[in-house]
């Protein structure tokens, strides 16, 4: 079920007039997205249409040339690009899990946990341990700990990789299509936690073809299509009550 949005009012994160080309083609056209404290964020639409490159933007991955990423206790504005403590502050604000896991296949699963702690926020490395492993343990994989990557299966591969996350401790969560590289059998389990990970109330952005998914946990949806924001709300206004010829073209396709 999802929960009752919070009555917040100030998100986590405020996203305004998010612009980003590659060369000639300018992918994202002046997205607005807020993301509010425990909440969840769906982000749907046809491939191509910039969700991936929303997110890589809120995290500093990619580096838009126009826009403003304003937290509660900071502001960027995207068009002086990204400073050495601008890229710290997003480090510190959000993690991503990506499609595909991205796991050192030569550590093992603890160490591919723990290695962002250790060398990035100099964590001592029994207190990395430590929270790694409550952290697998809170995934379903506590006897994995010594396991190196290619001994799991892709699902279990793919909690690997949102406990990699957690371990930065972030503010908020970002999903890049968490299923989209797993065999259809392997989808459940990394969905199943994803939504404990949301009712536990992590906040959290998730690029998503899982529409049954999204209507479950999200808070609130985002409609994207050639780079523009074409329709925001609840699971209930965008799935039960799509206002725009695009959209109700894009569910009729995926449903
Ligand atoms: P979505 O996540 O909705 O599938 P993306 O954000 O991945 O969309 O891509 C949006 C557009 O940007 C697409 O046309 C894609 O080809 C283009 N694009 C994404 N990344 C790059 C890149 N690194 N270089 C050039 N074009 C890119």
């Amino acid at each position: 079920m999802p929960s009752e949005p919070a009555t917040v009012s100030e998100p986590l994160l405020s996203v305004r007039g998010l612009r980003k080309s590659f060369g000639d083609l300018t992918v994202l056209h002046g997205v607005d997205l807020d993301l509010f404290p425990g909440q969840v964020h769906a982000l749907i639409g046809p491939s191509g249409s910039g969700k991936t490159t929303v997110l890589r933007s809120l995290n500093g991955l990619e580096t838009a040339e126009a826009g403003t990423l304003t937290t509660p206790d900071w502001s960027i504005d995207l068009a002086q690009g990204l400073g050495r403590r601008d890229r710290t502050r997003l480090a510190a604000l959000s993690s991503m899990v990506f499609q595909q896991h991205h796991l050192f296949p030569h550590l093992s699963v603890l160490d591919n946990v723990t290695v962002g702690p250790t060398v990035v926020q100099r964590v001592p490395r029994a207190e990395a341990e430590q929270h790694a492993r409550a952290l697998l343990d809170r995934v379903g994989l506590a006897e994995k700990a010594d396991a190196r990557p290619s001994e799991l299966s892709g699902g279990q591969q793919q909690r690997v990789g949102i406990v990699r996350a957690m371990a930065m401790r972030p503010q908020m969560l970002l999903f890049d299509e968490p299923t989209s590289a797993l065999d259809p059998e392997l989808v459940g389990e990394v969905l199943r936690v994803v939504g404990e990970l949301a009712h536990e109330g992590w906040t959290m952005a998730i690029v998503t073809h899982e529409l049954a998914f999204a209507r479950a946990v999200a808070d609130t949806v985002t409609f994207f299509d050639a780079g523009v924001v074409v329709e925001q709300g609840t699971p209930e206004q965008l799935f039960d009550d799509p206002r725009s010829d695009r959209l109700q073209r894009f569910l009729r396709r995926l449903t």
